[in-house]
């Protein structure tokens, strides 16, 4: 195929996937009783090339995600004539947060305080501000930290309050991948429920915090009924991406 109609033809595949989860929102929405509005989708364009995200941005998607460092480091320089919000929602080492806070607007993944620290160092020196979501990891026991990252329930508030009190950070809200082993195995409403309480309980102390991170392609219906306000779908939208990442 011709480069063009190649780009063409990706360009009508990434329309009608971008088309059949906005009806799966729209149907959730519905049904939940929500605002459509209330609901933002975040595009996860990791291992997918800028051009992709040049088609997401053509669609008129404005926010997109990665995971790692490195790719989302080149994909924002190389896409920086695109009014795009960055979202970071990978595991984070506190040695990658001087690159992550030039192009990041949002890190989903914040998950303990030494990663705090390394992250408002960072947004200071930069002069920026970063909004940072507590990543939550429902399959972790007290104290400890998840498989994918994240702090369990009951050290949400330490991190939470580090954050909120960091020069060049900001308390935007909650994490969650639905947890594929423990009590939540297979039950991604019942995760989601949680993480909303866990959101509602952070929003006594700090009312601002008001994001909810919550839903991938499989299970984005679970979160918009479990009152989510931030989706992250990937395969839904771009296609399986090869290997496991
Ligand atoms: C890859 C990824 C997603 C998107 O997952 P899909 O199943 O492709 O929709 C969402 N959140 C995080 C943290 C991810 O790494």
């Amino acid at each position: 195929m011709p480069a063009e109609e190649g780009a063409e033809h990706r360009g009508a595949e990434i329309a009608a996937n971008l088309a059949r989860v906005e009806q799966r929102i729209a149907a959730a929405c519905e049904a939940a009783g929500r605002d459509r509005k209330d609901v933002t989708l975040i595009v996860v364009t990791k291992t997918y090339p800028e051009s992709d995200i040049r088609l997401l941005a053509g669609l008129g998607v404005r926010e997109v995600a990665e995971n790692r460092d490195q790719d989302a480091a080149r994909k924002a320089a190389e896409c920086a004539d695109l009014s795009l919000n960055w979202h970071f929602v990978g595991q984070l080492q506190t040695n990658k947060a001087r690159s992550v806070v030039r192009y990041a607007d949002h890190v989903h993944s914040v998950d303990r305080l030494r990663l705090v620290g390394a992250l408002s160092t960072a947004a200071t020196a930069a002069g920026r501000q970063l909004g940072c979501l507590v990543q939550v990891a429902l399959d972790a026991g007290s104290g400890e930290r998840g498989e994918r990252g994240g702090v369990a329930p009951d050290g949400v508030a330490a991190v939470a309050d580090a954050i909120a009190v960091a020069p060049g950070l900001r308390l935007d809200g909650v994490m969650t991948v639905a947890p594929l082993a423990g009590a939540y195995a297979g039950q991604p409403r019942a995760a989601f429920d949680r993480l909303t309480e866990i959101s509602s309980r952070l929003r006594e102390t700090h009312p601002a915090a008001n994001m909810v991170s919550a839903g991938m392609s499989q299970d984005l219906d679970e979160a918009v009924a479990a009152g989510a306000t931030h989706l992250r779908v990937g395969t839904a939208v771009l296609g399986v991406r090869p290997g496991l990442r």
